[in-house]
């Protein structure tokens, strides 16, 4: 086992490693930009090392400073957390060369899934079933020509993609020449990389995503779904496991399949295998990602399993601990997650200084956060502020128990989603699980995420 990992990472997820690190008898480094040096995980690390200015490209952006950190305090491993560089394959080939081990899949993986265009043709290839769709188009003509082929709507997406970014909806053939180019220039604004696909845009499906891991002994294995339809603007905001939408059946069929495409590239570490999961139960791979979610606490509540330090120990080589006899949930686990921005004022990101802090607590309650009070949040950042993690024995349990906990969940100082959430958890569609990925965006023209609307 390593005797020290540095965490390339800030927020609620460098918490969240230095913890695993801690427990497994690991020492622990911090990387931490200007802004954050009065952040939580500089302190609680047993080393830490300022990276650079605020902004994330002159720090936790910063190839060369994050490597002399690893270098000058010997770090042996590097954990990148989920953002940033946890899916760079250029970092990940770096840590190689200067022998230090990435804590995530090897870089030849991030290459090959990292481009969207060629992890859909990969998994296609291995027997996943994929959204009817295209490869990278040269140009508008021949995306308009290919999105007649398909059937409108369709979708153009980024192939360098994430995030939701340089992703358009395109309802019919009129809007296509004008979506195109708009997608296109925000694609390269992004990513760097303007090419684009076309896929089907496929009507009130589901987000359901398997959960996979890889070690080096060649096991691949799945810790069942987690139903994230819950978004806006492609951005999740609530995730639970199991799926209201998932017989047992069909997990072991989505189970399956995904590991038959993780086995099929030999994936190493921690990913997911995201699949749109349409109304008459067929399913279909959108996208891998090569890292731990946001989301992975419902996973680790619902399995007893913590992932984050089995993503280390997989990366010093053992083999992975799960047993093998196929996972089935526990209970019902629910996250929410409480970001820095204000519903009245289209979820713009809010920055400012935290006056009180009060996190919920009780039976089935995790909160994951690296909030304090006067802490400041800053600018430069995600504006994720905490996940709240809750448990119940059944669904209409954890349900209950979420709409308790976002009651007592006090964070002022700043605007946060937390009055939407409650909102969202107390609407019927959401309590009777019949819910779709457009769902949250359909409350919010509603009205019925708005504070105003509420209080009148
Ligand atoms: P990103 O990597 O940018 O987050 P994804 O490919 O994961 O993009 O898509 C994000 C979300 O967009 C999905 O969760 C889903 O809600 C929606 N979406 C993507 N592709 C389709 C599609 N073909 N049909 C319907 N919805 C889609």
């Amino acid at each position: 086992m390593f005797r020290k990992v540095l965490v390339a990472n800030r927020g609620e997820i460098a918490l969240r490693v230095i913890r695993a690190c801690h427990e497994l008898g690991i020492r622990t480094v911090a990387v931490y930009s200007e802004a954050d040096r009065e952040s939580l995980h500089v302190r609680f690390s047993d080393e830490e090392v300022c990276i650079g200015p605020p902004p994330a490209r002159e720090s936790y952006l910063n190839i060369p400073r994050i490597i002399a950190a690893a270098e000058i305090t010997g770090a042996e491993a590097i954990h990148p957390g989920y953002g940033f560089l946890a899916e760079n394959a250029e970092f990940a080939e770096i840590c190689e060369r200067s022998s230090i081990v990435f804590v995530g899949p090897t870089p030849d993986q991030i290459r090959v899934m990292g481009d969207k265009a060629q992890g859909r043709r990969t998994m296609r290839d291995l027997g996943v079933p994929v959204i009817p769709g295209t490869d990278v188009v040269r140009d508008a003509d021949e995306g308009l020509q290919r999105a007649r082929e398909i059937g409108f709507p369709v979708i153009i997406k980024a192939a360098a993609g994430g995030g939701g970014k340089g992703m358009r909806v395109v309802p019919d053939e009129e809007s296509f020449p004008r979506l195109f180019p708009t997608a296109q220039g925000e694609a390269q604004a992004a990513f760097g990389d303007p090419s684009l696909y076309v896929e089907k845009y496929l009507v009130r499906p589901r987000h359901v995503e398997i959960q996979v891991f890889g070690d080096q002994h060649g096991r691949v294995m799945h810790l069942g779904e987690r139903d994230c339809s819950i978004q806006r603007r492609h951005q999740k905001l609530l995730e639970e496991t199991p799926s209201p939408a998932v017989t047992r059946e069909l997990r072991a069929a989505m189970g399956e399949t995904a590991v038959r495409g993780a086995a099929g590239i030999r994936y190493l570490g921690a990913g997911t295998i995201e699949f749109l999961l349409a109304a008459d139960g067929s399913f279909y791979f959108m996208e891998m990602n090569m890292r731990i979610q946001v989301e992975h606490p419902v996973t680790e509540v619902a399995t007893g399993f913590d992932l984050v330090k089995e993503q280390i120990r997989v990366a010093a080589g053992e083999p992975l601990s799960f047993p093998r006899t196929p996972m089935q949930p526990r209970g019902h686990v629910i996250e929410c997650r409480v970001n820095a921005e204000d519903p009245d004022r289209g979820f713009a990101p809010a920055p400012g200084t935290v006056t009180t802090f009060h996190p919920p607590g009780g039976p089935g309650v995790r909160v994951d956060t690296h909030l304090y009070a006067g802490y400041r949040v800053p600018p430069h950042y995600d504006s994720l502020l905490a996940k709240l993690i809750v448990a119940g024995s059944t669904r209409d349990e954890a349900v209950i128990r979420t709409r308790h906990a976002l009651e007592a969940f006090v964070i002022e100082g700043v605007p946060t989603t937390i009055g939407f959430l409650q909102r969202i958890v107390r609407d019927e569609r959401f309590v009777r699980g019949e819910v779709d990925t457009g769902f949250a965006e359909r409350f919010v023209s509603e009205g019925a995420g708005m504070q105003r609307a509420a209080a009148s």
